[in-house]
């Protein structure tokens, strides 16, 4: 655990949340601030930086995070479709450094333009 980070507070319980689904690896809850009609996070427990820091070490967990995130999304009835994200670093836009998985879905989201 990251003393400072809002999302080891949340696995921790110190923050509350919605739990969508969590183990004893991930958890998953909503988007505080949404950007689709189903945005959910799912994140390791395991307070991991960013993408760009993973290595061969991590590849069971990551392997039942993407696997787990799968569950997730069919639990919220996403099966027509929706888009994963994963924000790294500074120029992919990430503000919460701590490794989280966005889903969005809930509607057509559309092809992906890049700005
Ligand atoms: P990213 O840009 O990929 O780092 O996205 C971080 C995401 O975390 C944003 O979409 C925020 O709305 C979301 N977020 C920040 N704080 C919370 C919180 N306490 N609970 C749920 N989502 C949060």
């Amino acid at each position: 655990m990251s003393e400072n980070c809002i999302f080891c507070k949340i696995a921790a319980g110190t923050i509350a949340t919605q739990l969508l689904y969590q183990d004893e690896l991930v958890l998953a809850f909503p988007d505080i601030a949404p950007q689709a009609p189903v945005h959910v996070l799912v994140i390791p427990r395991r307070h991991i930086v960013s993408l760009e820091l993973l290595t061969e070490a991590d590849r069971a967990e990551m392997g039942h995070l993407l696997e787990r995130t799968a569950h997730v999304a069919r639990q919220l009835g996403l099966q027509a479709g929706y888009r994963t994200i994963i924000n790294t670093n500074a120029h992919g836009g990430q503000e919460v450094f701590h490794l989280h998985l966005h889903i969005l879905g809930g509607k057509p989201i559309g092809p992906m333009v890049a700005r």
